[in-house]
């Protein structure tokens, strides 16, 4: 690992980024090494995409990370990072939701999450379509999960180098986002996160309204 090039990568990365911007690293399949070196430069936020690999990074790692979950996660394995996940981005249905409730009162805690929406055109990605999302979060307060807690959206572009379907389609997630804050059927105290932006669209994301990005290889290099 070079740590000369993870820094001057990083400090790039930063320095694209406007203060109200979070940025999450993403750092699945790199070392825990590599994960220690970026914290050893200030960093606290970093996000993973696999449960078993999260459960195994997490403890050896120091404790006051933040560690974001933000791939695609199965009702089975929610048990390996409800007892420490502070932000599970990708929330699409209530099976999911059923299971982060109870895992969430076996942990004695309360789990922040963000509702997934589809909005690109690949099928392969995950997420509620729109109305669905909207659907979901109107019903919340009559649902069962007291001890989940919407806390924003989150959502994945087209893989495209086209920027202006790229920047239509967080254009679109953010007026959903804008849209069910001002109706008051979300808490907008609480639902204030909009995760969308990654290393290849993270300009664009945050010209849309971005406050969290997604961002792994500007930072620790191809993957
Ligand atoms: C891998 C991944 C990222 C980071 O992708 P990069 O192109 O490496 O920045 C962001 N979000 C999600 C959901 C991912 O799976």
């Amino acid at each position: 690992m070079d740590r000369s090039l993870l820094e001057q990568r990083y400090a790039r990365v930063r320095a694209g980024l406007p203060p109200h911007v979070k940025l999450i690293a993403v750092s699945k399949t790199r070392s825990v090494e590599e994960i220690r070196a970026l914290y050893d430069l200030g960093h606290r936020a970093f996000g993973e995409n696999y449960p078993q690999e999260l459960k195994e990074k997490q403890p050896q790692l120091p404790g006051d990370i933040e560690w974001h979950f933000i791939g695609n996660l199965q009702t089975n394995k929610v048990k390996y990072i409800a007892p420490f996940v502070h932000l599970v981005h990708t929330v699409d249905g209530t099976g999911l939701l059923d299971e982060l409730q109870k895992r969430a009162e076996r942990a004695g805690r309360e789990l922040n999450v963000l509702v997934q929406v589809h909005i690109a055109e690949e099928e392969t990605k995950h997420g509620l379509s729109p109305a669905e999302a909207t659907e979901l979060l109107h019903s919340w307060e009559a649902q069962r999960w007291s001890l989940v807690r919407p806390s924003g959206l989150m959502g994945m572009a087209t893989n495209t180098p086209d920027m202006g379907q790229v920047r239509q389609e967080f254009n679109g997630l953010a007026a959903l986002f804008h849209r069910l804050r001002e109706e008051g059927r979300v808490d907008p105290t609480q639902f204030t996160e909009l995760s969308m932006g990654m290393s290849g669209d993270s300009a664009v994301a945050i010209a849309a309204g971005s406050t969290m990005v997604r961002v792994g290889s500007a930072i620790f290099g191809e993957r």
